[in-house]
C-alpha cells in the first residue's frame, strides 16, 4: 500500500465510526469495519486464505499497485481492519501488525536502521528487547547507547550525528518507572531524531505517546489489547511515511513474521472491551499497591499512581489511570520473593501480563535458572533480586488481597 492510499483509508469517510470523531469506546468497537462489506456480518470475518485469485491480469495490477494484495503474508482484510482500529486509536495515521511484540521491535530497527546508524535506548528494557539490542544489532554494525532516560537531559550527550532512533518503554517493565514522554520527544526532535514509544503497559485507553510527541508506538497485543492470554500479536503505529517503509522493507515481508489472521480476528474481539478492562485493572492494582505498602513484610512498591511513585506527576501528565503493573520488593529479599509465590493459591505463577487472570513472578529466580543454560544470562539493569512483578487481572480484589496476604504472613 502507498503512503497515500494509506492515508486516504485512515481518512475513509465509508467508515461508520467516521475517523477520530466517536468516543474511545465507539471507535474500538466500530472503526474500520462496515458490516455492508462484509455479507451484513456483525463481527469481522477471518479470512483464511493463502492468496487471492483475480479475474484478468489487470486487476492483478491493480492489486499490486496497492502495495501487494496478492499473498497473505503482505494483506488479509481482518488484519487490515486491526490495523486501521489501531491506528486511529493511538492517534496514528497508519499502522502494521506483525506475529508477536519482538517482531514488531525487530521489524522497526531492521527497517530504520543500517550499518554505521546508532539507536538511543533507556538502560531498562524488556529482558528479549536487551536481547536483541545486546546481542543482535552490534553484529549488523548497529551501535546501541544505552541512557538514563529518566533524566532528558542525558539524551543531549548521547545523541550524535549517526543518531537515527530514541527507543524507550513507558511504564517501564518490570520496574513500573516513568519516562516523560513529552521532553524526551522534544529533546530528540531538537536533533532531527525520531522517538519510538513501547506503550505495551498502558495500553491506547490509558495512554497516547503520539498525543505527547512521540513519532512511533509499539505494543506487544500479547497483553492488554486481545487482554485475554490466549495468542500473540505485535504492532506499530506511526505516521504514513514511516509506516509505509516498515511495511513495504520490514519483517513481516522479508522473514514472514506475520500475524494470523485468527488471531487478528481474537485481538479484534479483545479491543471491544480494551477501556472496562484497563479501568479494572487499574482500580484493583492501585487497591493492592496501597495494601502492599501498608504491609510490614514488604520493603517498596513501584505502581505509577501511587503518591510515592517517585514519577506520579509525569504519570497523571500522560496516563489517565495506572494499568494493572505493579512491582515490589520484601525485607526477605530473593528468598522472601520465592516463598511468598510459592504460597500463592489464586494467582499464577508465570511470565506475560495484562490477562485477566493475575499473573506474578520473580525475575530473578528467572534469570538464575536461565544462567544453567546460558552463563551471560542476567538480570536487567535496575532489577534487584528481590523484584516481584505482579500483573492485577480481573478476578475480585478482594480475593486477590486475600492470596497475596496469606501469601506474606510472617515474611
Ligand atoms: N514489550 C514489552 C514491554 C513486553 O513486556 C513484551 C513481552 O513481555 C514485549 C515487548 C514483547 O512482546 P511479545 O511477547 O508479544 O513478543
Amino acid at each position: 500500500m502507498t503512503a497515500s492510499s494509506e492515508q486516504d483509508n485512515v481518512q475513509d469517510h465509508s467508515d461508520p465510526s467516521h475517523g477520530a470523531r466517536l468516543g474511545f469506546d465507539t471507535r474500538a468497537i466500530h472503526h474500520a469495519f462496515d458490516p455492508a462489506d462484509f455479507s451484513r456480518a456483525v463481527q469481522p470475518p477471518v479470512f483464511l486464505t493463502s492468496t487471492y485469485g483475480f479475474e484478468s491480469v489487470a486487476a492483478n495490477d491493480a492489486a499490486a499497485a496497492l502495495g501487494g494484495r496478492l499473498y497473505a503474508r503482505e494483506y488479509n482484510p481482518t488484519t487490515e481492519i486491526l490495523e486501521k482500529r489501531l491506528a486511529n486509536l493511538e492517534g496514528a495515521e497508519a499502522g502494521l501488525v506483525v506475529s508477536t511484540g519482538m517482531a514488531a521491535f525487530g521489524t522497526l530497527v531492521l527497517s530504520l536502521l543500517s550499518q554505521g546508524d546508532e539507536l538511543v535506548v533507556h538502560k531498562t528494557l524488556y529482558s528479549n528487547t536487551v536481547a536483541m539490542v545486546e546481542q543482535c544489532l552490534p553484529r549488523f554494525g548497529i551501535r546501541v547507547v544505552p541512557v538514563d532516560l529518566s533524566n532528558p537531559n542525558n539524551l543531549d550527550a548521547a545523541i550524535t550525528d549517526k543518531t537515527r532512533l530514541v527507543y524507550f518503554e513507558t511504564p517501564v517493565n518490570p520496574l513500573s518507572a516513568i519516562l516523560d514522554i513529552s521532553a524526551i520527544a522534544a529533546r530528540a526532535h531538537a536533533r532531527n531524531v525520531k522517538v519510538a514509544v513501547d506503550s505495551t503497559f498502558a495500553s491506547p485507553s490509558l495512554q497516547r505517546p503520539i498525543e505527547h510527541g512521540a513519532d512511533i508506538v509499539l505494543h506487544s497485543l500479547t497483553k492488554y489489547i486481545n487482554g485475554h492470554g490466549d495468542t500473540l500479536g505485535g504492532a506499530l503505529l506511526g505516521d504514513a511515511e514511516t509506516l509505509h517503509t516498515l511495511h513495504e522493507t520490514g519483517l513481516r515481508y522479508i522473514t514472514g513474521a506475520t500475524l494470523s489472521p485468527h488471531s487478528a480476528f481474537l485481538i479484534l474481539r479483545g479491543l471491544k472491551t480494551l477501556s472496562l478492562r484497563m479501568e479494572r485493572h487499574s482500580a484493583s492494582a492501585l487497591i493492592i499497591a496501597h495494601m502492599l505498602e501498608a504491609h510490614p513484610a514488604v520493603a517498596w512498591v513501584s505502581y505509577p499512581f501511587l503518591d510515592s511513585h517517585p514519577d506520579h506527576t509525569i504519570a497523571h501528565k500522560q496516563m489517565t489511570q495506572g494499568a494493572g503493573m505493579l512491582a515490589f520488593g520484601l525485607h526477605a529479599g530473593f528468598d522472601g520473593a520465592r516463598t511468598m509465590l510459592d504460597r500463592l493459591q489464586l494467582l499464577t505463577r508465570a511470565v506475560s501480563l495484562g490477562d485477566t487472570d493475575s499473573l506474578i513472578y520473580h525475575p530473578a529466580s528467572i534469570t538464575r535458572a536461565r544462567q544453567a543454560l546460558r552463563k551471560d544470562a542476567h538480570l536487567i539493569e535496575g532489577v534487584g533480586e528481590d523484584l516481584v512483578r505482579l500483573s492485577v487481572g480481573l478476578e475480585d480484589v478482594s480475593d486477590l488481597v486475600a492470596d497475596l496476604r496469606q501469601a506474606l504472613q510472617d515474611l
